[in-house]
């Protein structure tokens, strides 16, 4: 009975663990992820693209636009 038991939940982990590998590849896969700057060719600091997906600029350069009025209410 225990076997059986461990078999079954054994098999859900394996399952779950499937998803979640497919989930990492397609989220590594992401074209909106920009690993650098698109203004300065400077690298985005891994924290920042996190806390904003899709981002295309570093922070300087982010703020530089924000003081010149290209970017607007973000
Ligand atoms: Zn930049």
């Amino acid at each position: 009975m225990a076997d059986l038991c461990e078999q079954g939940s054994e098999r859900a982990q394996q399952m779950l663990d499937d998803a979640l590998t497919e989930q990492r590849i397609k989220a590594a896969r992401s074209p909106i992820d920009h690993l650098f700057c698109e203004s300065c060719d400077r690298p985005i600091p891994l924290k920042r693209r996190e806390l904003l997906p899709g981002v295309e600029t570093c922070v300087d350069c982010q703020s530089i636009m924000e003081q010149q009025g290209v970017i607007r209410g973000r």
